[in-house]
């Protein structure tokens, strides 16, 4: 990515902090906040590529000539910080010594200092609580930008220091023409990886030409091709033998959500408006004419419940079961 009119989608929020580089008037403490894949690390990129921009005036967009935006794009900005960790949390010693000790030092040659931490939800407590100091407190060049896909995860006195950006997801048929442009691969595939990202551009990008991808749509449209038809115990053993984890059922549950959507759109009468499985017609109608609405209405329900207790991690497993039991 190299300015802003590559990332697609969340336009307010795009059109909000172009305003803020032009104005040259960012927050000390910036939160994004979003699910994985949804352009958060893209955006902070951008955003700290076009403050330290040189040559950008009272433009939003970054040079891409000067010597900052050039060291930037080699990877070499020695004033824009990413803030790693190698263990599975994000520890004291990680802020201590990448953000807080770093952030003592003036910039190289910038006017700022831009430290992005991404999974910043990985932070543990004490991390925090040292990480606190400095928000309070940041010197004038200073600027934190934590990537989290869960502000719940903050304490409070974080959260309360941050300006805060929520993500939101991005619409499927702007995946999809991303996807074929920068993949080049056909329609149909773009728009089924589109569809099952959950508006996720940076999910569907990785996936729609990787081997997990093509093994989950397969056993997914297996079992979305005989809905109705299978035998509980054949659906219950496919689908616990595919989908093992949390990300794995939410897949799942996409996929299904939108070829639900789709006999829906046949069943009303009109398959032109068919949105994604295009090339099942002949399934959906099938479908559409020996399904009732309330079977339909009951597995989306049962979505529904499943979803919720996935967020908090209750009893998961039985409601995965009792949703494919209905298929
Ligand atoms: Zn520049």
């Amino acid at each position: 990515m190299r300015n802003w009119n590559e990332i697609i989608g969340n336009k307010r929020i795009l059109d909000n902090l172009k305003s803020v580089v032009a104005e040259n008037r960012p927050a000390h403490a910036i939160a994004f906040h979003g699910p994985d894949g949804i352009g958060k690390r893209t955006v902070a990129e951008i955003f700290a590529k076009s403050l330290q921009c040189e040559n950008r005036g009272s433009s939003s967009e970054p040079c891409g000539k000067c010597r900052s935006c050039l060291q930037f794009d080699s990877g070499n900005q020695p004033d824009v910080i990413r803030v790693s960790h190698e263990k599975a949390a994000i520890s004291v010693d990680d802020i201590r010594n990448q953000l807080i000790a770093q952030m003592q030092i003036k910039p190289y040659s910038s006017p700022r200092k831009i430290f992005i931490v991404d999974e910043a939800e990985k932070m543990n407590e004490q991390a925090q609580n040292a990480l606190l100091k400095t928000l309070e407190e940041p010197p004038e060049y200073g600027i934190i930008i934590l990537l989290t896909n869960n502000m719940e995860s903050f304490l409070e006195t974080i959260r309360s220091r941050v300006v805060c950006y929520d993500f939101m997801p991005v619409g499927t048929d702007e995946i999809k023409s991303f996807l074929i442009k920068e993949k080049k691969i056909p329609d149909y595939q773009a728009r089924i990886a589109a569809g099952a990202s959950g508006g996720c551009p940076g999910l569907a990008y990785i996936w729609v030409d990787s081997e997990e991808f093509a093994e989950k749509r397969e056993y997914s449209e297996r079992i979305l091709k005989k809905i109705g038809e299978l035998p509980a115990g054949t659906i219950i053993a496919t689908a616990k033998e595919n989908a093992k984890n949390k990300d794995d059922i939410e897949f799942f549950l996409r996929m299904l959500e939108n070829w639900i959507r789709d006999v829906l759109v046949v069943k009303g009468g009109a398959p032109k408006k068919v949105s994604m499985f295009t090339e099942e017609i002949k399934i959906l109608k099938k479908q559409a004419d020996s399904l009732d609405y309330e079977f339909f209405g009951e597995i989306l329900d049962a979505i529904e419940v499943l979803r919720e207790r996935l967020r908090y991690n209750v009893n998961a497993e039985i409601s995965f079961e009792d949703l494919l039991l209905r298929l």
